[in-house]
């Protein structure tokens, strides 16, 4: 595996594969790889020649300062992962690399209507506006064939298709299926921040989301969101910050189940300081 950490190096790696005339699959991450970012890298790997990932910490998507630093980092450890899968590229960048006119002087800014302004860009002002600066950056470095998103972003993965119609790119967007542990809570990086009490109640999260599938049709729209918010809140350590039942192509919220053709919850629950996002489809 070819480790890059400038631009040159990713450049002339790239422009080698180019040369060779192979396909080249890209999944770009903030690191501390668990299984859930594994699955994209060999869905990559089965559809791709090659496979460039990227490890990032992006400052401009976090819109909370704690939140940014305590963010876990494991590069050492993620790069030992990439390799024994067979990843051919990992992309580390330094801030500098990424933003090389200064955090303060990044002057790129998108508007992506309304889907950047419910959930979670309502929730966090800035975040989808850094997500598609750091996406568009590393898009122009890495140039793949495809890039491929986790739906456990789902909203991101709007975002990410509005920014490449937006920016006439021409890089397939493929989303890959929520990896959650087997009692069901979604695998995040943030997932390590909680303790063992708080790791026990989060899986009433995707547990309760489970649920809410059975009642699709049985239960109205509003009743469903009423069940979803107090069970989770009814849990000491979780805390709903929104949850909200959406149309997944336009992520207009809807009001009753014949509304949209496919109709998705959407979770974001605070466990003590740790932010965590789920999101299941209720009806497709
Ligand atoms: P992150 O490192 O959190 O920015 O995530 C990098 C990519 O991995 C994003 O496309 C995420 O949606 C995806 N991802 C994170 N967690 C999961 C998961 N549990 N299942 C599938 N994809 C995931």
């Amino acid at each position: 595996m070819i480790i890059c950490k400038t631009r040159d190096e990713i450049s002339a790696a790239v422009a080698e594969l180019r040369r060779q005339n192979k396909t080249l699959g890209f999944v770009p991450t903030m690191g501390a790889l668990h299984n859930g970012h594994l699955s994209l890298v060999k869905k990559s790997m089965s559809e791709n020649d090659c496979t460039a990932v990227s490890i990032f910490v992006n400052p401009t998507q976090f819109n909370n300062k704690h939140d940014l630093q305590t963010y876990p980092r494991t590069v050492d450890a993620d790069v030992k992962l990439l390799e024994g899968i067979g990843a051919d590229i990992a992309f580390v960048p330094s801030v500098e690399t990424m933003y090389p006119e200064g955090l303060d002087n990044v002057t790129e800014s998108y508007d992506f209507g309304f889907i950047g302004q419910v959930m979670e860009g309502a929730a966090r002002p800035g975040h989808f506006n850094g997500v598609g600066i750091v996406v568009h950056r590393l898009f122009d470095l890495v140039k793949p064939d495809r890039a491929y998103f986790g739906m456990k972003d789902f909203q991101q993965i709007a975002i990410i298709r509005e920014m490449v119609r937006q920016c006439n790119i021409n890089i397939e967007i493929i989303p890959c299926p929520i990896v959650r542990e087997d009692d069901g809570l979604a695998l995040s990086s943030r997932n390590t921040r909680l303790n063992e009490e708080q790791r026990r109640q989060a899986v009433q999260i995707s547990q309760t989301l489970f649920k809410a599938v059975g009642l699709v049709g049985e239960k109205s729209v509003d009743e469903v969101k009423e069940f979803v918010i107090s069970t989770v809140n009814s849990v000491p350590l979780l805390d709903v910050e929104y949850f909200e039942i959406v149309d997944g192509y336009s992520l207009q919220t809807i009001s009753s189940w014949n509304e949209a053709e496919w109709v998705v919850g959407c979770i974001t629950v605070n466990v003590g300081d740790v932010r965590l996002i789920d999101n299941i489809t209720l009806k497709k």
